[in-house]
């Protein structure tokens, strides 16, 4: 009845987890969430207040097909001040997300015969959207103690005439991982190499700890083929405002613009505007969140390793914390076998109401994934519970 196009994606495993702990909270439950994506502030006043600005003098109509020029410009300066990127607004696309904009290059670079590489453990739209285009996925082991750095023997052998894109995302989702300069300057030579299209998938870019971060692209002068995406999203708390860009050769940009021009028309109009207060105005909030994030993640880390058999390597970004759960696989709890990550994900939120996502919808069925974009009174109850029921497994 559908396309043969549907049969190739899957439902987001971290949207159908979300949704199932909204559920039991409307029936009342106190669900403590762990598997959603996104920080728990709210989106900063001055943002609020500039989108609000936007609908009082009517900038609520439709926009040019790729974002308005304010906003081109505001994330030109954003790069050049964040990343030290030098790009004019002609390299520029503005769309509903990074999401959005990944889908859109994916859809405009890869067809039927092609092949793209992408890291084990993905964030679990990359297969889709490699899928739903035709193309093939081409999953490359990663090294889960180095910061899930790829294992270079692994994507040697699985390049061949092909491979015509690789997909970059450190920091990582669902690992928290990233990557050392070595790692980055060694994928890049292989795949300028191999002539790839090369996604940076950098929404995570504000949110990294022990080091500052750096931009795929200020590696080489070679950036005619690397495509940067960044979002609001994360950074400035703004979701469900669906804001992200894409940076790279202007040909490209232009052709991912042709495409959303007939898909969307254009991204929201007032986020727009309210996204160019979030990328020239005062930063100072997102090195305060970036802070109470730190914290976070050394009270979850901890706590998690301090559970017996429960092994969680220090992510250096984003916001999850990955714990290798194998120990517990294949053991029993209350007479049931739990046989993947998926069931001992689905015996949390059970048992004890903690929502998390199971590994094996991330490409790896020993880990599940904790986000703690949360409070530090919801992670210490979540250990708590974590423990006890882990300590019932036999
Ligand atoms: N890339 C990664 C790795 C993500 O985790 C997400 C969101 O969870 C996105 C891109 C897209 O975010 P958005 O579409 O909200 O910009």
């Amino acid at each position: 009845m559908f396309s043969k196009r549907l049969d190739r994606i899957q439902p987001s495993a971290t949207l159908a987890m979300t949704a199932k702990a909204a559920e039991l909270r409307v029936q009342g439950v106190d669900v403590l969430n762990f598997s959603v994506g996104e920080p728990d502030f709210n989106t900063p006043p001055n943002i609020i207040h500039a989108a609000k600005n936007a609908m009082d003098q009517g900038l609520t109509k439709y926009t040019p097909g790729s974002g308005i020029t304010e906003l081109k410009a505001a994330i030109c300066r954003k790069l050049k001040r964040d990343n030290n990127l030098n790009y004019t607004t002609d390299n520029i696309i503005v769309s509903s997300g990074g999401k959005h904009a990944l889908y859109n290059a994916c859809q405009v670079l890869f067809e039927r015969g092609h092949e793209v590489i992408i890291f084990s453990p993905y964030w679990v739209s990359f297969p889709d959207f490699i899928s739903v285009t035709g193309a093939k996925p081409i999953f490359v082991n990663t090294v889960s103690d180095k910061q899930y750095e790829p294992d270079f023997n692994d994507l040697l052998s699985k390049i061949n005439p092909n491979t015509k894109g690789i997909i970059i995302n450190s920091p990582s989702n669902p690992t928290g991982g990233v990557w050392s300069d070595a790692a980055i300057k060694q994928t890049l030579e292989i795949a300028l190499k191999n002539d790839l299209w090369i996604f940076s998938d950098e929404c995570y870019e504000q949110l990294v700890y022990d080091m500052d971060f750096k931009s795929i692209a200020t590696f080489t002068s070679k950036k005619d083929k690397i495509l940067t995406f960044q979002s609001c999203s994360k950074t400035y708390s703004m979701t469900g405002w669906r804001i992200g860009y894409t940076a790279g050769d202007s040909t490209i940009i232009k052709a991912m613009s042709k495409l959303q021009g007939q898909s969307t028309s254009c991204p929201n109009s007032i986020a727009q505007y309210a996204a160019v207060e979030a990328l020239i105005g005062k930063q100072k909030i997102v090195s305060e969140m970036v802070e109470i994030f730190k914290n976070r993640r050394e009270l979850i880390i901890k706590g998690l390793n301090a559970i017996d058999n429960i092994v969680c390597n220090k992510p250096k970004g984003a916001f999850y914390a990955f714990p290798n759960i194998s120990y517990f696989l294949n053991k029993t709890y209350n007479g049931t076998i739990i046989k993947s990550a998926h069931d001992l994900s689905m015996l949390l939120l059970k048992e004890k109401f903690i929502a998390t996502v199971s590994g094996d919808s991330f490409g790896s069925p020993s880990n599940i994934r904790f986000s703690y974009a949360t409070s530090e009174d919801i992670i210490n109850k979540m250990l708590e519970r974590l423990k006890a029921v882990l300590s019932l497994i036999k």
